[in-house]
C-alpha cells in the first residue's frame, strides 16, 4: 500500500508536517495579548473582554493559586460552563504551572467525588450553582480550596442584576458563598493585584497541561494526560487545516462545551492561538444559538451532529440570517449525510466531518474544508498524523485498502498515557500505535471510514456514556439483581441509553422510581431512556453478560420495524 496515500489529496496550502515551536500552551495567550491587545477575545451574553483583560485576569488567577499553595504539577479542577471564567481559569491554572482537570457541570456528587479523588486536585474552580454538590463531598477528597463564581459576575448591566432573578426562577436556587478560609470569590481574585508573567519552567514534551477524563476503550473513567506539546500540536494542525482563516480576523462560535476535549482544543485553544474572537454561550439551546449567529456573525462554528440537527429542527431556522457561517466542523459522532446537506443549504457555509478522541487531543482526521471530501468518511489524517488499520484476525496492519480492522494512530497529539494507570496505558498502545477502539477501513485514496466500535461507549448527543458508570449506579439499587446498559439507535441523539434489568426475587420497582433514582445519582445525559425488565440476561459460559447480543437484538428489531 502507498505510504500515506492521503497526502496526494492535500491542497498545496496544507503542509504534511508542521514546525510547532517549543512554547508551553499558555504562551499562546501571552502572544495574543501582545499582538491583539485591544481586540475582543471573548463576547459573552453582551459582555466583551479584550485580549489584554483576559491575559491580566489569567495572571491574577495564577498569582492567587500560587498564594494559596499551588505548585507546578498540582491539579486544579475546573467545573464551569462556557464563560469568560472558564477561559481565564484554564489559562490561569497553566500560568501557575499547574494541571487543568475539567469536570462536566452536569456531574452529580458521586461522579465529582470519583474524579476528584482520582486526580487528587487541591483546588476547584466552580460555578456557584454547582457548589452545593461539591460541598457535600469535599470531606472525602483532597480538596483544600474552592473558588466560586456566578454567571452574573461577567454580565453587563442590567443583565447582571436580572440574571440572578431568572436563575432563581429556573433553578429555585440562590447560592451564598461565604468568603472565608477555604472559599474564595472569583471576583475578589480579579480585583486583586496583577502580577508579571513569570517564565514557565515547563517541559513541553513531558509536563501535563490537562488531565481529561474519559472511559477509553475499557470503559473505566481515567485521566488522559495531555501534555503542552500534545495540545499545541493539535491546535496548530487545526489552524493549518483552516488555512484560509487569517489570524486576528475570524469570529468563532463557542457552543460545544470547553470541559470536553473537542471544545477545549478547537475553540478555546485555537481561538486564542489565532487571535480570533470567541462568542460564548453557557448552554446550548436552538433559539439562542440562531439569534446569536444572526447578531454576532460568527464565521466558524464547530459542533456535534445533535447541535446541527436541533437547529434544523427549529421551525424558525430559515427566518434567521445565518449567512456569516463559512465553515462548520462536526465531530464526536457520525454526521448523517442529509443533515450535512440541509445545513449547508440553509447557511450557505460548509459542514465537514472530522474524527478524533480524547486520547488524541482530540483531532486526528477530517475532511478537507476546501478540497476533496467524501460523504460518510471521517476524512484523512491531519499533518504529522499517521493512521492505519490493524487486523483483529492476523494481529497485523492490513495490507489492502477496504480491509476492516481497528483504526490505529500515531502523531504528536497522541496522549502520554493515562494518569496513574500504567497497565491501561500499555494496553492502549501496540507497536507505538494508539488503539482507538473504533472499527473501520481506509479506501485507496487514504480516506477513513468508521463502521463500528469495539469499545462499549454509548455516544448520545455528542456525550460519551460508559455503560459501566450507569450499571454501577443500577447495581446499588436494592431491588436490582442484574443490570446491563447498552446504546440503542435514536433519531435525534444518535444513540440513547437502554437499561436491561433483572429484579431480585419478589421485588418490584417501576420505571418512574428507577428514573428518579438515576437522576439523583447520574448526570442527566447518562440516565436511561428505556428500561427493559427481564427474567434473565444473555451470558457467556463464564457468566459475563453479553451486551453485544442485546445490541444486535435491538438492531434487528429496528430493521424489522
Ligand atoms: P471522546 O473521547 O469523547 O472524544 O470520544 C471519542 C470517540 O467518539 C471515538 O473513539 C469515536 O468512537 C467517536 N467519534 C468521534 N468522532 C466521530 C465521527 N466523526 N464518527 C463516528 N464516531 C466518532
Amino acid at each position: 500500500m502507498t505510504e500515506k496515500p492521503w497526502l496526494t489529496h492535500y491542497p498545496p496550502e496544507i503542509p504534511a508536517t508542521i514546525q510547532y515551536g517549543e512554547q508551553p500552551l499558555p504562551l499562546f495567550l501571552t502572544k495574543a495579548a501582545a499582538e491583539y491587545r485591544d481586540k475582543i477575545a471573548i463576547e459573552f451574553l453582551g459582555k466583551k473582554l479584550t485580549y489584554e483583560t483576559v491575559y491580566d485576569s489569567a495572571l491574577k488567577m495564577a498569582a492567587y493559586l500560587k498564594k494559596i499553595g499551588i505548585k507546578k504539577g498540582d491539579r486544579v479542577a475546573i467545573m464551569l460552563p462556557n464563560s469568560p471564567q472558564a477561559v481565564i481559569s484554564f489559562y490561569g491554572v497553566m500560568y501557575a504551572g499547574a494541571v487543568v482537570v475539567q469536570f462536566n457541570p452536569l456531574y452529580k456528587e458521586r461522579e465529582i467525588e470519583y474524579q476528584l479523588k482520582d486526580c487528587g486536585a487541591k483546588v476547584m474552580i466552580a460555578l456557584d450553582l454547582l457548589y452545593p454538590r461539591i460541598q457535600h463531598i469535599i470531606g472525602n477528597t483532597q480538596l483544600e480550596h474552592t473558588i466560586v463564581t456566578a454567571i452574573k459576575d461577567y454580565l453587563p448591566f442590567p443583565k447582571n442584576i436580572l440574571y440572578p432573578l431568572i436563575q432563581k426562577k429556573q433553578t429555585g436556587m440562590v447560592v451564598h458563598i461565604e468568603d472565608r478560609n477555604n472559599n474564595h470569590h472569583f471576583t475578589k481574585i480579579m480585583a486583586g493585584p496583577a502580577v508579571k508573567e513569570e517564565l514557565l519552567n515547563i517541559n513541553i514534551e513531558n509536563d501535563p497541561a490537562v488531565l481529561q477524563y474519559t472511559g477509553g476503550t475499557t470503559g473505566f473513567p481515567k485521566g488522559v494526560i495531555l501534555t503542552h506539546k500534545n495540545l499545541v500540536a493539535n491546535a496548530s494542525m487545526c489552524a493549518a487545516w483552516m488555512y484560509k482563516y487569517r489570524p486576528g480576523a475570524e469570529i468563532i462560535l463557542g457552543i460545544i462545551p470547553f470541559f470536553h476535549v473537542y471544545g477545549m482544543t478547537t475553540v478555546m485553544i485555537l481561538s486564542v492561538m489565532q487571535g480570533y474572537k470567541m462568542v460564548l454561550l453557557p448552554k446550548f439551546d436552538a433559539k439562542t444559538t440562531l439569534k446569536t449567529i444572526q447578531k454576532q456573525k460568527p464565521t466558524i462554528f464547530p459542533g456535534a451532529p445533535t447541535i446541527y440537527i436541533a437547529l434544523l429542527n427549529d421551525p424558525n431556522m430559515k427566518k434567521y440570517d445565518l449567512s456569516s457561517i463559512d465553515a462548520c466542523i462536526s465531530g464526536s459522532a457520525p454526521l448523517p449525510a442529509d443533515i450535512q446537506k440541509k445545513f449547508e443549504d440553509v447557511t450557505g457555509g460548509k459542514l465537514v466531518e472530522g474524527y478524533g478522541l480524547t486520547e488524541t487531543s482530540p483531532v486526528t482526521h477530517a475532511n478537507f474544508i476546501w478540497g476533496d471530501r467524501i460523504k460518510g468518511s471521517v476524512g484523512v489524517p491531519w499533518p504529522d498524523t499517521d493512521a492505519a488499520i490493524y487486523s483483529m484476525q492476523t494481529n497485523e496492519l492490513v495490507e489492502r485498502p477496504g480491509e476492516l480492522g481497528e483504526i490505529v494512530v500515531k502523531g504528536p497529539q497522541v496522549m502520554k498515557g493515562y494518569w496513574n494507570r500504567p497497565e491501561e496505558t500499555e494496553q492502549s498502545f501496540k507497536d507505538g500505535w494508539l488503539l482507538t477502539g473504533d472499527i473501520g477501513y481506509m479506501d485507496e485514496n487514504g480516506f477513513f471510514y468508521i463502521v463500528d466500535r469495539k469499545k462499549d461507549i454509548i455516544i448520545a448527543g455528542g456525550f460519551n456514556i460508559y455503560p459501566r458508570d450507569v450499571e454501577e449506579v443500577l447495581y446499588e439499587h436494592e431491588a436490582i439483581q442484574e443490570a446491563v446498559v447498552a446504546g440503542i439507535p435514536d433519531p435525534y441523539r444518535g444513540e440513547t441509553v437502554k437499561a436491561y434489568i433483572v429484579l431480585k426475587e419478589g421485588r418490584q420497582v417501576t420505571e418512574k422510581e428507577l428514573d428518579d433514582y438515576c437522576r439523583k445519582n447520574l448526570a442527566v445525559y447518562k440516565v436511561p431512556h428505556v428500561y427493559d425488565f427481564r427474567e434473565e440476561l444473555p451470558k457467556t459460559a463464564v457468566g459475563k453478560i453479553l451486551r453485544r447480543v442485546l445490541v444486535d437484538e435491538e438492531k434487528k428489531k429496528m430493521e424489522r420495524e
